[in-house]
């Protein structure tokens, strides 16, 4: 999953093109290029995905915070709002192409057999 490959043969690529392109950035090959399995369970499959590229910008949020307050302790307001934007801006794109991931392996119902393809 860390990958990105295919839930099902785990050898195709689920992006068409890698990670810090920022054309097509999250584009996902609508079938697996090495078994064929379809990528694209639903039309609007990947709408929410949303939800969880939100949930680890939280997550990033919060662990940033406490991460600077233990490291530096009390610092003025505007540096931590400056660093929690500047690597939000970077992860972006992984956050991006994470939550489809997580999103296609949690509920794309595809289950890992390891013959195929
Ligand atoms: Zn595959």
């Amino acid at each position: 999953m860390l990958e990105a490959k295919c839930p099902k043969c785990r050898k195709g690529d689920l992006f068409s093109v890698p990670v810090f392109s920022f054309k097509r950035l999250t584009h996902i090959h609508s079938t697996c290029p090495h078994c064929g399995e379809d990528l694209m369970p639903e039309p609007d499959f990947y709408y929410g995905a949303m939800y969880i590229s939100y949930a680890l910008s939280v997550a990033l949020f919060l662990t940033v915070i406490v991460a600077i307050n233990i490291l530096f302790g009390d610092l003025a307001i505007w540096i931590y709002i400056v660093t929690v934007i500047a690597l939000n801006l970077l992860l972006l794109p992984l956050m991006l192409r994470y939550s489809k991931v997580l999103y296609l392996y949690m509920l794309g119902k595809i289950h890992y057999e390891p013959n195929r393809g």
